[in-house]
This record gives C-alpha cells, sequence and structure tokens, in this order.
C-alpha cells in the first residue's frame, strides 16, 4: 500500500466518521464533551480499523432519520451512550 493508499483510506475513514456523527445527530453533543479530544481520537481509530466502511457508505447513503449507528460500527456504543444522554438531557426534570 503505497503512502497515497493510506492517506486516502485515513480520509475516506475520517469522512465517514463525520458523516455518522452529522446523520445520528450526535457530532455537536460529542464536541461539546468534557473529555471530547480523547472520546474522539479512539472513536477515530476505531474507524480507521474498521473493516466495513463500503458498508458504512451504503448504510448512510440509505438511511434517512436513523435512530442508532448500524450494528456493525466499531462505534456503535459509544454513539448509544451519545445519544441516551442526549435524551437524558432533554428529558423534563422530575
Ligand atoms: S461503520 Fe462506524 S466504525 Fe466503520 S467507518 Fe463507519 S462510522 Fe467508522
Amino acid at each position: 500500500m503505497s503512502v497515497l493508499d493510506i492517506f486516502s483510506r485515513l480520509t475516506q475513514q475520517a469522512d465517514l466518521m463525520d458523516a455518522m456523527m452529522d446523520k445520528l445527530g450526535v457530532a455537536n453533543e460529542m464536541r461539546h464533551m468534557p473529555d471530547h479530544a480523547a472520546v474522539l481520537r479512539r472513536a477515530a481509530n476505531r474507524c480507521l480499523t474498521c473493516e466495513k466502511p463500503d458498508s458504512c457508505q451504503h448504510w448512510l447513503n440509505n438511511e434517512s432519520h436513523p435512530d442508532e449507528a448500524p450494528a456493525f460500527c466499531k462505534n456503535h456504543d459509544l454513539f448509544e451512550r451519545v445519544l441516551d444522554q442526549m435524551d437524558k438531557e432533554t428529558q423534563p426534570a422530575a
């Protein structure tokens, strides 16, 4: 694999992660987490080792208002925690 191939893969996977965060509506919440730099770095590392970028792109192209990330996403559990947190923040105080 050439350096250009590696750079191209890094760019593609980073774009997929951004698109996934936008599609799920978690981008803003994640960028304002207290430890967002470390969280985003770990998430990006998972994306870089994802073996399903084509499935990811297909899913992104075909889902309009998903409730959750696809099961094959290596960041599924992280995104689920963020979505749960966002749900809690919008619940009226008891
Ligand atoms: S499926 Fe998840 S881990 Fe894989 S590239 Fe897409 S956002 Fe990243």
